[in-house]
């Protein structure tokens, strides 16, 4: 049987058995659902969309995969080609693999690795954000701050190797002039933090954080496998501030495979780089580089530069504001909008008890978690059917 991800399984409700998907709709034998979740965040272009299944398709009829270890291709080729052209500054250097919480792992390995090859042993540290989410691997998970995973503070007792601060400048310089000696790199869901509860902040707060790592030599990482491809209404954040490492998943295939990638700039590369084997980055995963993965994530780029995304994304966020604009409800602590994500925050879960029922049988799927109601919309949804996803979210409070 199959063992459903973050849920008891003794308490769970049935899942909604999907039967065909298309466009911004999944259809269930009696439902036709706007997905308001994009699969967790990842189906920008929607679902069946021709130019991405037809690209699947092409490649397929060569071959599906060979491993990167000692063998190469075009299509991986094409595709780090095309992020370090397309990629803000020197963010040249593409590792693959198979999914956001490894792309994680890979670079906090690539910030120790870095400073231990210079023979650096202080650095051990890792600066990361209160209420972070990095993904779901260990070293992941203690870089995060998941509610969720608490039992592992239980199990090994306080975090040495992991700082948490919250997204105040103030606590930053803190945190720096008390650690910088011993800190490799700080790493952050840059303007928006998602799993963690859809909180927004500042790019002040990132720009400060840039000039603390230069000042002070630690590696900034962004963790942009939410943000990234156009979520916060920036194409990337790392467009308005450069970090030293760069970490993409889940929009990178347009939902189609999983896959992700790590991307350094030339001084962490340049850390790597040399005559001695030891120095080498010590990571493979079976699938990086998949063909299959490739083929369909470059098109998905075409897809995005070609179809001005960033337009379609400032009127999700413009219809989005004037939605929602006025909604207040005892129940309701905030509402939070940035680019193609909306998140209205409840002082307690029991308030979203039925929601995602609610919206089924309004023909939206939904998916809160703790207090928070949330869309994160295929981008190619029309405005009738946005107003639709954020008129089931309003009109649950108004029942
Ligand atoms: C989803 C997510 C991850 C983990 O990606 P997976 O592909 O699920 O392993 C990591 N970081 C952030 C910010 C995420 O939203």
């Amino acid at each position: 049987m199959i063992w459903y991800p973050y849920q008891q399984m003794k308490t769970m409700k049935t899942p909604y058995k999907i039967i065909d998907a298309q466009g911004v709709f999944l259809y269930t034998e009696d439902q036709k659902l706007i997905d308001s979740v994009s699969s967790w965040w990842s189906v920008i272009h929607g679902y069946k969309h021709p130019v991405l299944t037809e690209a699947i398709k092409a490649q397929a009829d060569h071959f599906s995969h060979v491993m990167l270890g000692g063998l190469t291709h075009e299509p991986v080729q094409k595709l780090a080609d095309k992020l370090a052209q397309w990629l803000p500054g020197d963010l040249d250097y593409c590792f693959f693999s198979d999914s956001g919480s490894v792309a994680v792992e890979v670079a906090l390995k690539m910030a120790l690795q870095y400073y231990v090859n210079q023979k650096d042993w202080k650095r051990t540290k890792v600066l990361s954000l209160t209420h972070a989410y990095h993904g779901d691997t260990f070293k992941a998970m203690e870089v995060g701050d998941d509610e969720d995973y608490h039992f592992i503070l239980e199990a090994y007792g306080e975090k040495k190797d992991v700082i948490h601060i919250p997204t105040q400048i103030s606590a930053l310089e803190e945190a720096f002039s008390r650690y910088h000696e011993e800190l490799n790199c700080m790493i952050v869901e840059p303007l928006l933090q998602g799993a963690g509860g859809m909180r927004m902040y500042d790019v002040s707060f990132l720009q400060r954080a840039r000039q603390l790592c230069d000042e002070y030599g630690v590696l900034l990482i962004f963790d942009e496998v939410a943000t990234g491809f156009g979520r916060t209404g920036n194409r990337f954040v790392s467009d308005l501030v450069q970090p030293d490492i760069l970490v993409l998943g889940k929009a990178l295939t347009g939902g189609y495979i999983g896959h992700a990638v790590t991307i350094a700039n030339h001084r962490v590369y340049n850390g790597f780089y040399g005559d001695e084997p030891d120095k080498a980055l010590m990571h493979g995963p079976t699938f990086m580089g998949n063909a299959l993965a490739c083929s369909v994530a470059l098109k998905s780029i075409e897809l995005f530069e070609q179809g001005d995304y960033l337009s379609k994304i400032a009127r999700i966020e413009e219809i989005t504001k004037r939605e929602m604009a006025g909604l207040s409800h005892p129940q309701i602590r905030e509402v939070r909008i940035m680019g193609g994500c909306v998140c209205v925050e409840v002082r307690g879960a029991a308030s979203l008890q039925g929601f995602q029922q609610f919206a089924y049988e309004r023909g939206v799927f939904s998916r809160p978690f703790l207090n928070y109601m949330y869309a994160m919309v295929p981008y190619v949804l029309n405005e009738d059917e946005l107003v639709q996803v954020l008129t089931v979210m309003k009109e649950w409070f108004r029942q």
